[in-house]
Parts: structure tokens; sequence; C-alpha cells
């Protein structure tokens, strides 16, 4: 028995996926070998990947060789329709972030999972006179963030004693990848300073059912569950927001003091339904794909990212090319197979869309002027209550 990573509960209730597990999926899209096992924790209502030697495995795997938005050489994906303005992720991310915390003109930053930094470049160009860091499990990005205008240090390991205080540490997708999350924040709030804040971004399970195949997400977080991991980190939360980017959650927290009162929790259907709700619907979903598949010449999959390289790896060789409307990716290759804009795909092909519905409809729309018959499956309707 495998005991709840966020609480601790020793009685942690499985899912039962063994009849028909999902394929996994890296969180930068690449097919990943073997299967991992999912829990419901009774007690606090997280929902997670049990904590065990198979998914150490697998997540040791995806580090090991991790290739960060290899689809585009490493720029970031853009985000179109957020009230933060349209551009690189984390342009927006910081615009949010910036509309809801004031920040000087001077400071320190430091990034945890930093990666390429972009997250870092983005900063700069917003205050260019704050000291930044950043902060990797691995040094392969180490020359290239060091380079960077602005930047000063660049941590590697798992278990970091960094030598100074931050105004801001940002964590951007990095807390579902992380067992223990609320003890990992406790040790990172010794290092904000007495005013500083957490920014925090992690996907949001509610607007998105293919989070839970992504190999190395350890915690499928929606509202509450983040709530609840920030809470037991001593932390209070100033924003929590789905709506500032697609998919995501957004958190602006600090170090509370003992006589302020935590956020109540906003009380919404349990993961654990959720879960088998969103398993029954990504079958749905590769079933209606494999019938497109198999009555059309030409088949190809909408998006180069995760929901496209699971449903990819489900299907097999149907699927002949990928689309994607991100000019940073048109041209390149995804498992082999081409990525083409709209206007490039084949006269009369079949493109389906492994989206929800509601982004399927936008991508029909805007795909109206191209010979290309779009199909979605009607039941990829993400339940966000
Ligand atoms: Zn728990």
């Amino acid at each position: 028995m495998t005991s709840c990573h966020v609480c601790h509960n020793p009685a942690i209730t499985p899912v039962a996926v063994d009849t028909r597990p999902p394929r996994l999926v890296s969180s930068d899209a690449r097919p990943v070998e073997g299967t991992v096992g999912y829990g419901y924790c009774d007690v606090c209502g997280t929902l997670q990947k049990l904590i065990d030697r198979r998914w150490r495995d697998v997540s040791d795997r995806v580090y090991d060789t991790y290739d960060i938005n290899h689809q585009s050489e490493g720029a970031e994906p853009k985000v179109f329709g957020s009230p933060f303005g349209d551009g690189p992720r984390s342009q927006v991310l910081l615009g949010l972030f910036l509309e809801n915390a004031q920040l000087g003109e001077e400071g320190r930053l430091l990034d945890v999972g930093c990666s390429n930094g972009n997250l870092l470049a983005s900063f700069h160009a917003l205050r260019p006179q704050w000291r930044l860091s950043g902060s990797e499990i691995s040094d392969q990005w180490q020359s290239t963030v060091l380079s960077m205008p602005g930047v000063d240090a660049f941590f590697v390991g798992r278990e970091i004693d960094y030598p100074e205080s931050y105004d801001v540490i940002s964590l951007s997708h990095v807390l579902e990848h992380i067992p223990d999350p609320s003890a990992f924040l406790q040790r990172l709030s010794r290092h904000l300073t007495p005013e500083g804040r957490f920014l925090i971004a992690v996907p949001d399970l509610r607007q998105n059912p293919i989070d839970l195949v992504i190999a190395d997400h350890c915690t499928h977080f929606d509202a509450n569950a983040l709530m609840n991991v920030l809470d037991k980190s001593g932390l209070i939360v100033d924003t929590l927001t789905a709506e500032g980017l697609p998919k995501e959650l957004v958190a602006i927290a600090r170090v509370g003091t003992a006589t302020e009162k935590p956020t109540p929790y906003v009380v919404r259907s349990s993961l654990l339904d959720l879960c088998e709700k969103y398993l029954a619907l990504l079958w749905d979903v590769t079933d209606a794909a494999r019938h497109a598949g198999q009555t059309s010449g030409k088949f190809g999959l909408m998006g180069s990212s995760i929901a496209a390289v699971w449903l990819a790896e489900e299907l097999g060789s149907s699927v002949t090319f990928f689309v994607d409307e991100d000019r940073d990716r048109i041209g390149s290759h995804l498992l082999g197979r081409p990525i083409f804009g709209m206007d490039q795909v084949p006269e009369g092909a079949t493109v389906f869309i492994p989206l929800s519905v509601n982004v399927a409809k936008k991508i029909v729309d805007r795909g109206r002027k191209y010979p290309i018959h779009f199909v979605y499956s009607e039941s990829n309707r993400p339940d966000t209550n």
C-alpha cells in the first residue's frame, strides 16, 4: 500500500485502470514505455500517481533525456486569448503576476525548474534591474541560462540550500512533478524575503483530461487540491485563478502570519469521480479517432503536444502527419511524421482534433477555408464544475 504523498494518509484508494491503462507521454511530449498506478486520497482529496518504484523508474527515465519544446527547437508555446494578452506563455504568466502583485524596480528572483530560461528572459524584459537565478535538477541548461542578461546564478540539484533570499520564487510547471510538494514548498519558503511571494503555475486537471497520461506528473491538481497543498505548506494564497492561462492554474502565495486564516476551499465534485470520467473520456476520444482514421485515406492529428503524441501512440501507423497553428513548429517533425500548417494539409485529408469540443469548434472555424475534413469527439467535454 502506498501512502498519500500530500497528507501521508497511509490508506490511499487505488483507481482501477488495470483493464485498459492509457499509454503514457512525458511532459516534454515524448512516448514513455511502462505503466503507473493512480490513487485517490479520501482524507485530503488529492488525485495522484502512486509514488512507488514503477513511477520513480518512469519519471527518472523521462528526466534523463528531457528535451523541452523539441517540436519548436526550444521556443516556448504561445498563448492566445488570455485576458493578460497573447504571446509566449511565460510573458502572459508574468503579465498576470504583475497585475496582481506590486513589484519594485529592483529585487531578486529565483526560477525553480527554469529549464532553458524562457521565464527568466521574459522577466528580465519587464524588470531589467532585477538579479535573476535559475535552478534545475540537471546542468543541461546551465551555460545557456548563465549567459542570459540579468542572470547571475544557476543551481543544480534536487534539494538545494540556496545561499540567499528572494523577493520572488517562481515555480512554473514544477509542483506537479514533486512528491510531497508541501515539504518542498516549506523548504523553499525559508528562502523568501519577509515580503516575498511565490508565483506558481500547474496544469488544471478539470480543464485538461490529458494531464492524467503525463507520466512524470505525480499530482493532478484542481483549484482545491492546489489550495490544500499551499495551505499545508503554511502559505496564504492572495490569488488563485483558472482564467489566466488556458488549461492552467496560477497562484500567488506568501508565508502567512500566525493570525491569518487560510482561504476556504471551494467544494467541487471529487477528483476520484473526475478521474474515472476522464479515463472513459480518453477512450471515447481514442475510439472516435480510430474510426476516423479507418475511414480516411489521408489521416492526421491536430496539435503537436501531449494529446497528439498520446493519440498517435494509441493509433499507430494510421497517423501520417500532425497539424499545428504555431509557426515555430510547422515544418518540424514529431515521431518521424511532418508537422504541417493548415495550408499544407493534403487536399481531402481527415484531421482529428483530440481537444475539448469548445477548442475543437474554434479550430474548425479557423480552418474553414481549407479543404480539410475535421473530426472530433462530442464526448470530449471537460468538467470544470
Ligand atoms: Zn492525502
